[in-house]
């Protein structure tokens, strides 16, 4: 390893799975590996890494009974193949909700521990996991310093208008707020335009679409975060692959008292059957629905429901904002679906933005057109090598 670079090892746990990826990072950030141990507590467990290429490294099928067993499979394979034990400067842990007391990256203590284990009412399906590979991590290694990147923390800075929701304030005080997700891909993108692209690119009124299997969009004024569409729960916002999005709470009120469904049983609606699979009965991938759209209208009529709730989010923060000049769409239908971006789009030329069918048919860095006021960009987002930076810059000057 070169001199002064630091190893880090990035954590995203989830119910059944563990993705991670191992980056050295010093004056360049360089990926070693990432991979998954999948099927945790379920049978056919699977453990599986590539190198930076994308080439098979590891490939097991074992038994992964819990999360604290499949790390240890993980560190043990880590110093079997000479990358792992006290090679590792740091570990960042992707971690849902810092509720309103974590408005940054920080390192995790006792403390923290406590903090995030009061909060898992507010994310009862992804703290749990994060929280078990927190613990797992501190018992295989004790003293490795272990780092916390919260999804929510980007958000933090937005005007308090912007995360009030009109209830009691005896409820806004107890945190029933907008809290936004999807706070690592933000940030990362604002990183690579300050970084890479210029400050002046990140300056102005700034709107990033982050459409993938969760979608959400994110208004930002000077680099600052301005408002968000997800909220309380990542299931706020713009519909999604399998979340419904922004509702009438009228209408999970009927659910309960005229349907008599169970807070488990909306719960299970509006998180894993509704958005572009409940609407078009088919598929929750854009991919299918593309396919699909000509002769199935149901697939054509969730995708268009999708790209007009987009159209509708950006004219309304456009008009939070006081204008736009930059639109930027990111994840993976907004990096890679051209057509999508061109909908989203279509008939938004009134508020100055017009995009080249040609640089957006080749998914091309700016895709607007000449004469187009608002520049129109498709960046990549990276969330694990956000969070690999956060935790390296955090512990470089620990002891
Ligand atoms: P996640 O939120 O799970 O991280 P991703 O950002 O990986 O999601 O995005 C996954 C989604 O991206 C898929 O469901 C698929 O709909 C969409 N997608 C990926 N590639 C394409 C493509 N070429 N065209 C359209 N949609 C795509």
């Amino acid at each position: 390893m070169e001199n002064g670079a630091q190893r880090i090892l990035t954590i995203n746990s989830g119910s059944s799975s563990i993705k991670f990826s191992l980056y050295e990072i010093s004056n360049t950030e360089n990926l070693i590996l990432s991979g998954k141990l999948d099927r945790i507590g379920l049978e056919g467990g699977l453990f599986q890494a590539g190198d930076s290429k994308g080439g098979l490294i590891a490939d097991e099928n074992l038994r992964l009974p819990d999360h604290i067993a499949a790390l240890k499979r993980l560190f043990e394979w880590l110093v079997e193949n000479q990358m792992g034990g006290a090679e590792i400067s740091a570990i960042g842990h992707r971690v849902v909700h810092g509720g309103s007391k974590y408005n940054k990256t920080s390192l995790i203590d006792h403390e923290m521990m406590l903090a995030l284990i009061k909060l898992i009412p507010f994310a009862p399906e992804h703290l749990p996991h994060e929280i078990k590979a927190i613990d797992a991590v501190s018992r295989v290694y004790p003293d490795c310093p272990q780092v916390a990147c919260f999804d929510t923390a980007f958000h933090r800075e937005m005007p308090r208008l912007a995360q009030s929701f009109p209830l009691t304030r005896e409820l806004f005080d107890e945190g029933i707020i907008r809290y936004g997700f999807h706070g690592l891909s933000y940030e990362f993108i604002m990183n690579e335009l300050e970084e890479n692209i210029g400050v002046e690119a990140s300056k102005g009124n700034i709107i990033v679409a982050h459409l993938g299997n969760g979608a959400s969009m994110a208004a930002v004024k000077n680099g600052k975060a301005f408002d968000t569409t997800m909220g309380f729960t990542p299931t706020g916002g713009l519909m999604m692959s399998t979340r419904s999005g922004d509702l009438d709470p009228g209408a999970v009120i009927y659910l309960m008292k005229e349907k008599g469904m169970s807070a488990d049983e909306i719960n299970e609606l509006l998180n894993k059957k509704s958005g572009l699979l409940g609407m078009s009965g088919i598929s929750s991938d854009v991919r299918d629905l593309l396919e699909r759209e000509k002769e199935d209208a149901r697939a054509k009529e969730a995708l268009d429901l999708f790209c007009y709730q987009a159209r509708k989010f950006t004219g309304s923060f456009a008009s939070a904002l006081g204008g736009l000049n930059t639109l930027i769409f990111t994840a993976g239908i907004g990096e890679n679906s051209p057509v999508i971006r061109e909908r989203i789009c279509a008939g938004l030329s009134f508020m100055g933005v017009s995009i080249d069918e040609k640089l957006n048919k080749e998914n091309a860095p700016v895709i607007s057109a000449e004469n187009s006021p608002v520049t129109v960009r498709v960046m990549k987002t990276n969330e694990e090598l956000m969070i690999a930076r956060q935790t390296a810059r955090l512990t470089k000057e620990l002891p």
